[in-house]
């Protein structure tokens, strides 16, 4: 082994640049951090090729003495901390003095600056490292700082690079964190030339919410404020109908830096609880304020991470102050279902799901449901105590429900009285057309019996709590979970398309606008073609919003905007996974997004067209999930259970 020896400044900077220049976002983070810490109040960020070719970021801040430029760019050279104790009181965003010296190990750097007081400015520029002879130079006061070629001489980290269009979008998403955290603060954004954000001063932070994420959700913000000793806490949390699949739409910021807390993160998913479906996480906008005395922001060399000297405190705070908000809210009662499109929808772009129009007395059918719910609740009590330890009590134990289903027995229904062999029934339903012998069924069983399965005979339906359809067959009775079942007849059907290659894709007259983060919208343009297999077209707009020109009409009653932005934040995820299980993903997120929602009420033509389908499918009895679609009650069961068998 070699003799130990000290490393050279430009190595250590280039080790230290490792850890926290990743892309030309951490390098535009850090270059707003400090405009920020020099108190400027407009800043202007350029960057070309999503910032792999160049950055240039204008501050009107108080600018760098020109003795001290060297410095600037020095490591561990710093104007914010003083002492080993000030580390404990860090009050700016920046205080480890190493970014200038790592972006400049990294790359081409020029530097003009001016302090107020001065009559010229200064001009110095750093090639690897290597600062040249400071020049005078006219420019106004501030600080403009401008990064060429990074990584020029670290290939391997420039491979690692995604495109353009990509990196643009995480210079955006960390532009966005700051302009959210200091609102007051003018910030432009421009992409090779062409404006993404230009965002003026404001004193409310809601102005910028709307900006960046639009009318829907900001109108939807609901605002907290809290005090306790030591801790205030103010902002905005998302009512529960708006959620997104991973935590991406949590924002945390502690004394202006944006921050990553597990704790608090945990904290705001508990506030939630019962609100959000498994699986979703809610939106947040929280402003934590706290002496810089109580929290350590020296534990992670890019910042993100802080610890706090009594973490309990920030945790309980912010689950108290958002439960006691939502209690007075009465939440549950006014959430409302997503509209299907081509649903009627109220004023206000929201509405409830169109209901199919009633065919007898509600109040009737009302009644008629609840008897049977009863009636389904007993038997399946009674199975329980004469089965005990069986936990799939209505599933015939001697049969699987494929063979249930497939079972010739399932349309055995010759000798029916009311349902004449060669009838044609099921379809004259469909058309809403009922013989008298039908029309005196629907009056006994209410209004959501119908005839249905053209391929296994005639049967009969009746959706139960919006949710369950339960059918009559030949060998008893089948209850299907509306949802999972159309789930798995979208899947089968897009994943069978897909495999031909053939997806049937509908134009839209009008193109659905999407609100993205400019992070997402890019990983979408990244993925065109994948989305294309699917049926999908997406265009870009600019700004973070993308146009839906096309979709797959089994899309035709789901909310294509959001599952556009659920696409988005997969695509976007930094698991980067095969292309393979990405499609597959999206073929279950579509085929979910697609189907008929649970707490939707069919009407008869859309149960028997449900139920017509069913055969189509390779495994009709399980949704993709994996979760059962049918449950089978077999008419022996029901004849041991009533005491009819011997
Ligand atoms: P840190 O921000 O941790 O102090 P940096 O390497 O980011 O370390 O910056 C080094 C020093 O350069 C800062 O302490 C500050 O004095 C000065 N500086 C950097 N950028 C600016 C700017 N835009 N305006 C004024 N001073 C700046
Ligand atoms: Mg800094």
């Amino acid at each position: 082994m070699s003799r130990i020896r000290p490393l050279a400044a430009s190595v250590v900077n280039q080790i230290a640049a490792g850890e926290v220049i990743e892309r030309p976002a951490s390098v535009v983070k850090e270059l707003l951090e400090n405009s920020l810490d020099a108190l400027a109040t407009r800043i202007e960020v350029d960057v070309e090729s999503g910032g792999i070719e160049a950055i240039r970021i204008v501050d009107d801040g108080e600018g760098i003495h020109p003795d001290d430029l060297p410095l600037a760019v020095a490591s561990h050279a710093t104007s914010k901390l003083a002492t080993a104790e000030d580390l404990f009181r860090v009050h700016t965003l920046g205080f480890r003095g190493e970014a200038l010296a790592s972006i400049a190990s990294v790359s081409r750097m020029r530097i003009r600056t001016r302090r107020a007081d001065a009559l010229a400015g200064v001009e110095v520029e750093i090639d690897r490292g290597t600062l040249g002879t400071p020049q005078p130079c006219g420019c106004p006061p501030g600080t403009q700082i401008e990064i060429r070629q990074l990584f020029h001489n670290t290939p391997v980290r420039r491979k690692f690079l995604r495109t353009p269009a990509t990196e643009l979008g995480y210079v955006a998403e960390q532009f966005t964190r700051i302009a959210l955290a200091h609102p007051r603060l003018h910030a432009t954004l421009r992409h090779n030339g062409k404006i993404v954000h230009e965002l003026p001063a404001t004193d409310r932070l809601l102005d910028r919410l709307h900006l960046f994420h639009g009318a829907e959700l900001a109108e939807d913000l609901i605002e907290v404020e809290s005090e306790a000793p030591g801790v205030r806490l103010w902002g905005y949390v998302a009512h529960p109908r708006h959620s997104k699949s991973t935590r991406k739409g949590q924002h945390i910021f502690l004394n202006g830096r944006c921050i990553q807390d597990r704790a608090l993160q945990h904290a705001l998913g508990e506030a939630y609880r019962g609100l959000l479906m498994v699986g979703r996480f809610p939106i947040a906008f929280l402003f934590l304020e706290m002496p810089p005395e109580s929290v350590d922001v020296n534990v992670h060399p890019t910042k993100a991470e802080v610890r706090f000297l009594d973490g309990q405190q920030p945790y309980r705070q912010l689950l108290s102050t958002l439960r006691t908000r939502f209690l007075g809210l009465d939440l549950d009662g006014t959430m409302r279902v997503p509209v299907a499109a081509g649903a009627r929808s109220t004023s206000s772009g929201t509405g409830t799901l169109e209901l199919s129009p009633p065919r007898v007395d509600p109040e009737r059918q009302r009644q008629l449901l609840n008897e049977f719910a009863d009636w389904a609740k007993d038997v399946t009590q009674a199975w329980r105590t004469n089965a005990p330890g069986d936990e799939r009590p209505l599933v015939d134990p001697r049969k699987s429900p494929e063979e249930l289903l497939q079972s010739p027995r399932w349309s055995a229904r010759t000798d029916s009285p009311d349902e004449p062999a060669g009838d044609d029934s099921p379809r004259r339903a469909a058309d809403g057309e009922r013989e008298s012998t039908a029309e005196s069924d629907a009056d006994e069983f209410g209004a959501g019996q119908i005839g249905a399965f053209d391929d296994f005979g005639p049967s009969r339906a009746m959706q139960v709590h919006d949710c369950y359809l339960v059918v009559e067959t030949g060998d008893g009775l089948t209850v299907i979970d509306q949802h999972a079942l159309h789930e798995r007849i979208l899947y089968e059907h897009l994943r069978r398309r897909v495999l031909e290659g053939a997806v049937e894709s509908q134009r839209l007259l009008v193109p659905e606008t999407v609100e993205l983060g400019t992070r997402e919208a890019a990983a979408l343009a990244e993925h065109r073609d994948l989305l294309a297999q699917l049926g999908l077209s997406v265009e870009e707009f600019g700004g973070g919003t993308v146009l839906l020109t096309a979709y797959p009409p089994m899309l035709a009653r789901a909310d294509r905007a959001q599952l556009v932005r659920d696409v988005a934040e997969k695509l976007d995820s930094p698991a980067q996974p095969t292309r393979r299980d990405l499609l597959d993903e999206l073929l279950h997120m579509m085929s979910c997004k697609g189907a008929i929602k649970s707490g939707q009420k069919l009407s008869p033509e859309e149960m028997s067209s449900l139920l017509a389908q069913r055969h189509l499918v390779n495994d009709a009895h399980h949704c993709p999930h994996g979760r059962p679609t049918a449950l089978v009650l077999s008419r022996n069961e029901l004849d041991r259970q009533f005491g009819r068998l011997g």
